[in-house]
């Protein structure tokens, strides 16, 4: 049996951050992270790319990030390139999907009561010289918010859009460098950490919590931080992956079933060159290509400009991850090859000799995620002041869903959320 003041259950940038404060403050922690790694959806690889299975993109001026990327003495680097379509083998950079996006802002700032995106949509662009706004939006929603628009909160969005115009970043070196910095300052504090420690039960009174493993091992302390992603909150009794809580939590788990959370497939693919940059191959100047968004099986890829890389990474977010997500990753590697061939037309089997590495990640079916990150419905304003409540002054909830602002589902709305609930414990 392992005693300490405080419990936190998941590595991740929220458990990080969470460990960081408290260690700080000078509080006994002990962090229980059922994978053999730290950082959860911060997943960098050791190799000479620095390759991000998981978050990859500081999304703005953010400002928890930018604190910490500044104490632990870390550059970012701005994510630049140019954004491209592909539609029946033709590539463009005309912009017809923002032709109505004024009258859209217009719209959203005018509702009154929050709906489903989808339904604003079919209110409010229901004609048909809206239906490239629609697909747009619809597309978008789907994509990068990985969210169903139909259950998606216009109010989220439209805040989330308000703010879309900061520079996008890329940690230098990988987000695994913050997750470096965290663990070691934590540690140099006094946090413990236990790895490949896959929490099973918790039993709590006040001011007392037990927390079982699979292992059956036992951890004591005065206080919890569930810091675990929300697919993992979410999971049915039946699932393997599913934790107990005795004496329940009622009203939390109602909660919990009111916050979205979404799904996404990341692909890797490292060639032997940056095919896409050759113009004979392509017929247009792809040279500075940052995105292309096409309507292929994997639909989005990026490259890693402005660095010079051989690296595409491919993404499929949204509900169309559910006709997917159970295809075993070799079948996913096939459709990305594929998508990138329609896209390129490229012969599959060239790209095949050129591939050099590849990585796909099931982010959906991985046991410890279950999903994306968190999206807003119109019920989750008031579920994250129930989960922001601790419980008895012994439970607190801590994740990228419990944040409250424009970056929602991101590494900031972690550390945010992690930040907040040292703070509570702390006070
Ligand atoms: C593919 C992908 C791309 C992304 N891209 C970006 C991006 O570019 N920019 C950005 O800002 N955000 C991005 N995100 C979102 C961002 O990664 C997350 O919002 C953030 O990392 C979540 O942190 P967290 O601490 O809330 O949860 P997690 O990182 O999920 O941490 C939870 C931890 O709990 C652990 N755990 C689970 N079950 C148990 C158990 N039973 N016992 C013990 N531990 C357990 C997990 O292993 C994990 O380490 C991306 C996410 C994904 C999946």
């Amino acid at each position: 049996m392992k005693n300490a003041g405080v419990i936190i259950i998941g590595a991740g940038a929220a458990g990080l951050m969470a460990a960081y404060e408290l260690s700080k403050a000078g509080k006994q922690v002990m962090v229980l992270e059922a994978r053999g790694r730290a950082g959860g959806r911060m997943y960098t690889l050791d190799d000479d790319l620095h390759t991000q299975l998981g978050a990859e993109f500081v999304h703005g001026d953010l400002p928890v990030t930018l604190q910490l990327l500044k104490e632990a003495n870390i550059e970012s680097i701005p994510a630049s390139g140019e954004m491209w379509h592909s539609c029946d083998g033709k590539f463009s950079k005309n912009a017809d999907q923002f032709e109505h996006w004024d009258l859209l802002m217009e719209k959203l700032n005018q509702l009154k009561n929050d709906i489903s995106i989808g339904d604003f949509l079919q209110q409010e662009f229901g004609d048909e010289k809206y239906t490239t706004l629609r697909e747009w939006v619809t597309r978008f929603v789907s994509g990068y918010d990985t969210a169903d628009p139909f259950k998606a909160s216009a109010f989220a969005l439209r805040r989330e859009w308000q703010s879309e115009d900061d520079e996008q970043h890329r940690v230098k070196g990988g987000y695994g460098r913050i997750i470096s910095y965290l663990v070691n300052t934590s540690e140099q504090n006094g946090a413990q950490f236990y790895l490949n420690t896959v929490v099973k039960h918790i039993y709590w009174t006040h001011g007392q919590v037990e927390v079982v493993t699979s292992g059956n091992e036992s951890f004591k302390a005065k206080q919890l931080i569930i810091a675990l992603p929300l697919g993992v909150l979410k999971a049915s009794p039946s699932e393997q992956a599913s934790i107990t809580i005795s004496p329940s939590v009622g009203m939390c788990k109602e909660a919990i079933g009111q916050i979205g959370f979404g799904s996404v497939v990341k692909v890797l693919l490292q060639f032997k060159t940056a095919f896409w940059e050759d113009q004979s191959v392509t017929g247009v100047d792809l040279g500075d290509m940052g995105f292309i968004l096409s309507d292929e099986a994997i639909p989005t890829w990026w490259t890693q400009r402005p660095l010079p890389s051989t690296l595409l990474t491919g993404w499929l977010g949204g509900p169309p991850v559910e006709r997917k997500k159970h295809m075993s990753n070799d079948e996913l590697l096939e459709e990305g090859l594929q998508s990138l061939s329609n896209i390129f037309n490229i012969n599959p089997d060239k790209l095949k000799n050129d591939l050099v590495a590849s990585h796909v990640v099931n982010w959906t079916t991985d046991p410890f995620t279950l999903g994306s990150y968190a999206y807003d419905t119109i019920e989750s304003a008031e579920a994250r002041k129930v989960l922001n409540t601790p419980i008895n002054y012994t439970i607190y909830f801590a994740g990228e869903y419990l944040y409250d602002g424009p970056a929602m589902g991101t590494v900031e709305a972690a550390l945010k959320s992690g930040l907040e609930t040292a703070m509570k414990l702390i006070d």
